[in-house]
């Protein structure tokens, strides 16, 4: 319940906040909405002797739609579910961050603090694999990106440098008329997910013309199933293609043994999320799209 003793800064610009990374060194951590550093802190699982606070800086906190969805880092799960605007052109994001723990957190947490955490139970990273999207980081020696798909090499180890802030994230918007969801199986309110699955498609009459296919918590990091999109394509859309993107899933699969359940248990139920994942998304994209005009850009 106690953390250890640390130095607290609230820097007021982003240049400002790097600065004070980059002079902090190893021991220095951001923090966000401070929902999940804040509970390993207590536990003193994380003891950063310097804390460098991301809350005043507005040029953080954005949402920007065209072509593009562009989202900054500060920008709280509430926010998420609040924009019209983001609903209407990428709706499985307010989707998701509705089933990110309980209101309260949801009013600190931010779309950074979730994909920069690097815990396998965090919801947001496999969406936003799903999406193709790309995470932009800065630090004092300039700017970089990398791309969601690329980020993640184990639990809580990522491409992230500890003097290097996600600043953004930026995915090409999706086009009218496309299906998507997120399933996520769970034993309660706030728990992180047994098994959870994202899909984005496109159709055409029963042909999928694209589909993107992640996974949460199924593994030490997010997964992104790249065989899922070819299968899905490969005929029109049958029990049999269905099941081939399900295999495929849970192919890659390789969650703990834990008190969600056994690794095999966890496995089948990813497989099952998939499968639900698929038949929502199925069900809300408008079936007249026409190739090429839908996620395209998810094609990498
Ligand atoms: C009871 C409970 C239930 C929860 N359930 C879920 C759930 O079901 N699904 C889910 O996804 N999450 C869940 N969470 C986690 C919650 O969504 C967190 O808010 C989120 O994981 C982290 O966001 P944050 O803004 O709070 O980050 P913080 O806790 O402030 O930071 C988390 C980590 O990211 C780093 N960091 C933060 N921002 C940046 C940045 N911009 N650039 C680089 N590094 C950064 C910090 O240094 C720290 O290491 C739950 C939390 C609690 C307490």
């Amino acid at each position: 319940m106690i953390p250890g003793d640390f130095d607290y800064l609230r820097p007021r610009t982003k240049s400002e906040a790097l600065t004070m990374l980059r002079e902090g060194g190893d021991e220095a951590r951001p923090i966000a909405g401070g929902h999940s550093l804040i509970p390993m802190m207590k536990l003193r699982m994380a003891t950063p002797e310097r804390l460098v606070d991301l809350g005043a800086l507005s040029d953080l906190n954005y949402i920007d739609i065209d072509k593009e969805v562009r989202i900054g880092a500060s920008v709280t799960q509430h926010q998420l579910i609040e924009s019209t605007e983001l609903h209407d052109a990428c709706p499985i994001l307010r989707e998701t961050a509705l089933l990110i723990a309980d209101p309260q957190i949801r009013y600190c947490g931010t779309i950074g603090g979730n994909v920069a955490n690097g815990d396998p139970g965090n919801d947001m990273p496999a969406l936003m694999q799903c999406l193709d999207a790309t995470y932009i980081i800065e630090s004092t020696n300039g700017k970089r990106e990398v791309k969601a798909r690329d980020f993640y090499q184990g639990a809580y180890f990522t491409a992230l440098e500890t003097v290097e802030l996600i600043t953004g994230i930026r995915f090409k918007a999706p086009a009218q008329g496309h299906g998507y969801s997120y399933q996520k199986l769970k034993r309660k309110v706030g728990d992180y997910a047994t098994a959870a699955a994202a899909v984005v498609l496109s159709m055409s009459e029963d042909n999928v013309l694209d589909a993107s296919v992640a996974l949460t918590n199924l593994a030490d990091t997010p997964l992104y199933v790249a065989e899922a999109e070819s299968i899905l394509t490969s005929a029109p859309l049958s029990p049999i293609t269905i099941k081939g993107a399900v295999k495929a899933a849970e192919a890659i699969m390789a969650p703990a043994s834990d008190g969600r359940g056994s690794s095999e248990y966890r496995t089948r139920m990813g497989g099952v999320m998939v499968q639900r994942a698929i038949e929502a998304a199925v069900e809300r994209a408008d079936k007249t799209a026409k190739k090429g005009g839908l996620f395209g850009w998810l094609k990498r």
